[in-house]
């Protein structure tokens, strides 16, 4: 089995065990060539997604090879990819909890938690609450998003970008449980937002690929060991 297919398909089935994915929302993966990408059917379901059925996509979003259509919403990727050639895997999903910092007055999306210093440039709004489904949607998302690695979408939901697919599964994570401790602290009083130098303490000493890949076998192994994930798709243990 191609490992990106199965990658996917394993972060996509993870992102549902989590309770971030439900029955939409869509991750995607670039390819080598870096004007293709990987993304699943649109009605596929999300935590039984099949390897094999993922769709190649063009830049242009044009399927170049798969059955069936992608997700109304996959201009989203393609103009990401197009604008932040950093970017190897975008996560598009929505998430309540997390949404609601597009929704709640003087309430912003601040870090609460160390692993947030991957968003401490900040976290835009995009302002269009409606389906991203044009390619000039795309490419005003793409702008909002800047150089920045998340953006919320006002009353609809995120967009978190990352390196590689296992980096990314371990951003949505981490993006999510921010906005959730957040979200539980407003309730308990004010909050104390993680300084500057809290962050640049915490990166001085993360290792991001080693986490990436513990959250990764944390998961899957988890998933497996549940028959939620075949156990043939493990191949990331750590030793
Ligand atoms: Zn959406």
């Amino acid at each position: 089995m191609d490992p990106l297919r199965r990658d996917i398909a394993l972060c996509t089935r993870l992102l549902v065990d989590v309770g971030i994915l439900e029955y939409s929302g869509h991750i995607s993966s670039r390819l080598p060539s870096g004007d293709e990408f990987l993304i699943q059917p649109v009605d596929d379901v999300r935590s039984d997604l099949d390897p094999s059925r993922l769709l190649l996509v063009g830049l242009d979003c044009q399927v170049k090879e798969g059955e069936g259509r992608p997700p109304a919403e996959t201009a989203i990727h393609a103009e990401i990819y197009k604008a932040r050639p950093d970017v190897g895997a975008v996560a598009h999903f929505h998430h309540d909890q997390t949404t609601m910092f597009s929704m709640v007055k003087d309430r912003p999306l601040v870090p609460v938690k160390n692993h947030f210093v991957r968003w401490s440039s900040g976290v835009p709004v995009h302002q269009d609450a409606s389906h991203i489904s044009s390619v000039s949607q795309g490419l005003e998302l793409a702008r909002t998003l800047g150089r920045a690695n998340a953006a919320l979408l006002k009353g609809h939901g995120e967009v978190v970008v990352a390196e590689n697919i296992k980096a990314l599964f371990a951003d949505v994570v981490h993006f999510v449980e921010n906005a959730q401790a957040l979200a539980f602290g407003n309730l308990l009083g004010e909050v104390i937002p993680l300084t500057e130098r809290d962050l640049h303490d915490f990166e001085a000493t993360f290792d991001r690929e080693k986490h990436s890949r513990k959250l990764w076998a944390y998961y899957s192994v988890t998933a497996a060991n549940s028959g939620r994930i075949p156990p043939e798709w493990l191949e990331d243990r750590l030793p």
